[in-house]
């Protein structure tokens, strides 16, 4: 039996970026499947037109067949193909009893791991296999989390059903949107989104998050003409100039009274050489806000922006919403069941970290839905010490709170 350490420290090596969870869906379904649960996966578990930023082709096919080389289990890997990882296991309950639906997410960030010798990861040989990829958001322990639990939940069932949501995705809000319109979570009566970390110390539970941002991910791609930078600049139209000015607007976006917002360009690039202007750039950024309108205000005004940056410098500009996450509200009911499993095991009950609030999880998708079919929900801070900060190359967490989140679910599970 493998404990939610060694789950995540098997995850950890093996990190795989959002909708290329190859080998962590395929085994996290196998390994439900070996246990007895039901178990969808592939197109029926995610509306696949509904995916955001799904990555080329070929570097699905390249992680797929990573995946295949590398412990991807043959049964699940071929319907997951061309980027259908979320998986949806299902144990029925024992007799009646509310029905139980828990969230863990899978993916990877595009980071490099520190590789210095102060880094656990490194010094106890868990760390990335696979360079440019790391478990650096904790979603290694959420999977770890959810598998130990699934053991001890078949070895001695609950009364009602449980059903988990294995989310590719997270990262950049583009997994959830996509799994909530399948329908599957429709009919739970209480749901509960997982995350460790964020800013609270281990042994600690904030039992609802409230204040998550609405976001939405733009991708600004600039369209111009090349030409020779010194013999006739003036035939050039210099894409690299509009994603500069973009990048230059989008900081004086404006500020909304009474609201948290925030702005970011997080990447641009473009161009080949010093002497050849540029014909195409490319710019990343995200708005946020602590109210969806408020925010797609804010999204309208940016793609105002990068229009007037293209129109400056006699471009185009082709805009693609890539990412984009809700908000959610937690059910007072749901944050009591929490709060008393909490309490129940020997979590002490805190109010979220105040930086917690600005972060954003599209795990408020599937909240919504539970929520919009008559069911309660909530979205969960388990604390963590952290060796370093989320999405930095030295984040690791104290593997300590893994067994305690196991507890803490278990026993929501059996109310
Ligand atoms: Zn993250
Ligand atoms: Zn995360």
């Amino acid at each position: 039996m493998n404990t939610a350490v060694d789950w995540r420290r098997d995850l950890h090596r093996h990190p795989e970026l959002g909708f290329t969870e190859f080998r962590t869906a395929s085994r996290v379904a196998g390994a439900l499947a070996d246990l007895g649960w039901d178990v969808v996966t592939g197109p029926d578990a995610m509306v696949a037109g509904e995916r955001l930023g799904v990555p080329l082709e070929a570097e699905l096919d390249a992680a797929y067949e990573r995946a295949r080389a590398e412990g991807g289990d043959p049964r699940f890997l071929p319907a997951m193909r061309g980027g259908h990882t979320a998986v949806v296991a299902m144990l029925r309950g024992s007799g009646q009893g509310r029905a139980v639906g828990l969230r863990a997410d899978m993916d990877a960030l595009p980071i490099v791991e520190s590789s210095g010798s102060g880094h656990r990861p490194t010094r106890d040989g868990f760390a990335s296999r696979w360079s440019g990829a790391m478990h650096a958001c904790g979603h290694d322990g959420h999977v770890g989390m959810a598998l130990e639990l699934a053991q001890r939940l078949t070895a001695d069932p609950p009364p009602g059903p449980v059903s988990i949501f294995f989310q590719p995705a997270e990262e950049g809000g583009r997994g959830g949107r996509a799994m909530a319109p399948t329908g599957l979570v429709d009919g739970i009566d209480l749901f509960v989104a997982v995350h460790l970390g964020l800013s609270l110390p281990t042994g600690a539970l904030a039992p609802s998050i409230d204040g998550l941002l609405a976001n939405s991910k733009l991708r600004a791609v600039f369209h111009g003409r090349s030409a020779h930078a010194a013999l006739a600049p003036q035939d050039g139209r210099n894409a690299l100039l509009g994603a500069a000015s973009a990048t230059l607007a989008l900081q004086g976006l404006t500020r909304v009274a009474g609201h948290q917002t925030r702005v970011a360009v997080g990447r641009i690039s473009g161009g080949t050489s010093s002497n050849i202007v540029p014909d195409a750039a490319e710019v990343l950024l995200e708005t946020r806000a602590d109210d969806g309108d408020v925010n797609a205000d804010l999204e309208a005004r940016a793609r105002a922006m990068l229009a007037g940056a293209a129109q400056m410098h006699g471009l185009t500009v082709e805009v693609e919403l890539i990412g984009s996450v809700t908000t959610a509200r937690a059910d007072p009911s749901a944050t009591e069941a929490v709060t008393a499993a909490g309490r129940a095991v020997g979590l002490r009950v805190v109010e979220p970290a105040a930086d917690s609030a600005v972060a954003s999880d599209d795990a408020t998708a599937l909240m919504r839905r539970v929520q919009a079919s008559g069911g309660a929900a909530t979205y969960v801070g388990l604390g963590a010490d952290l060796a370093g900060p989320h999405h930095t190359p030295s984040f690791d967490f104290d593997e300590a709170a893994l067994a305690s989140g196991v507890d803490l679910l278990e026993r929501l599970v059996r109310g």
